[in-house]
């Protein structure tokens, strides 16, 4: 059987950039994707400055750009423990405040994907969509078995990597555990069309009443809208009116442009999350490797994934690069730098859940007294700055529970 360098499988953001690239170096791959078409499965579509920085790394920032991504110049965290004229007074800019990186992108998840697929097809990886029964076997001589288009079909590479997402099967052929942290809450999403008085270039954050809410403009008054809300009241915004009880969230008058998203006409499915971690310690086994979110998420209300996976891809793919023959320490520095990122990330997120994730009668005393904190010190703006400009730019101290008690303790 002819050996192919790499099997991905999985065609999503991950997947579709690593072939790309390592495709662009000579290498011969094999991209496999389930689905026939893409549909809206509400996943990332907020990349973060440093996030962006990777795709600049990976040259697929120019892609994203031609496929029509936002560039996002501002961000303002409307709340309800803030007037709106305090809130737009501490408008971060994101040129001012960190003029080394570039612009943070909205892009529709669907869009990205098909142009990252399109970019890997052109820069000569073979795709093959609608595979089903996918079987892969890792060792000295790695192979992936699949059906398609009726067929059966087997494949070996020297290397074959997962990329197939938070519920990947590579992963659970693989005998990689998941470790998932609890769920404390649930976040909704929703893609909104004619929000037109939604300003373009502005992100916003915030709590107000018994929902936090996140929104990312995408342009052309399309906004993809999120709430998160307590565990307690799952089913909240399902069935036929879930979508417009979402939008009409977002009227409050701690948010003054909320009116234009309340206005809005649903656009795509609305569904819930549950937000959470979970995390694979050893994503890597003798000719495997696993990539995105198939080696461990982060909880979305911190919109880090993409961001996290553009990393994995840039890493692995440096790596491959690096050697010609492949071995079990090829990979190490990967695995290494993937764990320590994600114990921080976790701590953003843990950060992140104690302001936008917390509904129970003590969270509005709690997350004032933080913000507080953070208003009288730079350094409690620590997990803020890991945020936009990555986990490795902020002081190891930030990560730790003596940080976390000092910024939430009473
Ligand atoms: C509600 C929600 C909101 C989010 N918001 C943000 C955000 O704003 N910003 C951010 O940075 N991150 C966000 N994320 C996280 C982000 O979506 C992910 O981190 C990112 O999409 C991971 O990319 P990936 O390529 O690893 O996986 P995916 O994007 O999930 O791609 C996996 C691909 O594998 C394919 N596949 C699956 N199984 C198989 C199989 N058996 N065979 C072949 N192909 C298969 C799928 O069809 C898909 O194309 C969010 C996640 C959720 C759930």
């Amino acid at each position: 059987m002819h050996r192919l360098d790499v099997v991905i499988v999985g065609g999503g953001i991950g997947g579709s950039a690593l072939a790309a690239n390592l495709a662009t170096a000579g290498l011969e791959v094999l991209l496999l994707e389930r689905e026939t078409s893409f549909v809206d499965r509400i996943r990332g579509e907020w990349i973060t400055p440093w996030g962006t920085a990777e795709c600049q790394r990976l040259g697929i920032h120019q892609v994203l750009l031609d496929a029509g991504a936002n560039q996002v110049q501002r961000l303002i965290a409307y709340d309800e423990i803030v007037s709106p004229a305090d809130a737009e007074s501490a408008t971060l800019r994101y040129a001012e405040a960190l003029p080394d990186l570039p612009l943070p992108l909205c892009v529709e998840h669907v869009v990205m994907q098909n142009a990252l697929l399109a970019h890997a097809e052109a820069r000569g990886a073979q795709v093959c969509r609608g595979v089903e029964d996918l079987r892969v076997t890792a060792g000295a001589a790695p192979h992936v078995s699949y059906r398609q288009a009726g067929e059966s079909r087997e494949v070996a590479a020297r290397l074959v990597v997962g990329a197939d997402g938070r519920t990947s099967a590579v992963r659970r052929q693989l005998g990689l555990a998941l470790a998932e942290d609890p769920i404390d809450h649930l976040m909704s999403g929703l893609l909104v069309d004619h929000a037109d008085d939604w300003p373009s270039d502005l992100v916003a954050l915030g709590k107000i009443g018994d929902v936090s809410y996140f929104v990312f403009p995408q342009g052309g008054g399309r906004v993809r809208a999120y709430v998160d809300y307590d565990i307690a009241r799952r089913g909240r915004y399902s069935g036929a009116a879930g979508a417009r009880r979402l939008l009409a969230a977002f009227d409050h008058p701690s948010l003054p442009e909320g009116r234009a998203l309340a206005a809005g006409v649903p656009a795509g499915p609305c569904r819930a999350f549950p937000s959470q971690d979970a995390s694979v310690d050893t994503p890597c086994v003798e000719g495997a490797v696993l990539i995105g979110d198939a080696a461990g998420y982060s909880d979305p209300i911190w919109g880090q994934g993409l961001s996290s996976t553009f990393r994995d891809v840039r890493i692995v793919r440096d790596l491959l690069l690096s050697e010609p023959a492949w071995n079990a320490a090829t990979l190490a520095p990967y695995v290494k730098e993937r764990r320590e990122r994600s114990r921080r990330l976790r701590w953003e997120t843990r950060y992140a859940t104690q302001l936008y994730g917390r509904f129970d009668p003590d969270a509005v005393a709690a997350r004032t007294r933080a913000f507080g904190r953070m208003a009288e010190s730079q350094d409690f703006q620590g997990y803020l700055v890991a945020g936009m400009a990555g986990p490795e730019s902020a002081p190891d101290a930030v990560f730790t529970q003596d940080y976390f008690d000092a910024l939430f303790g009473p």
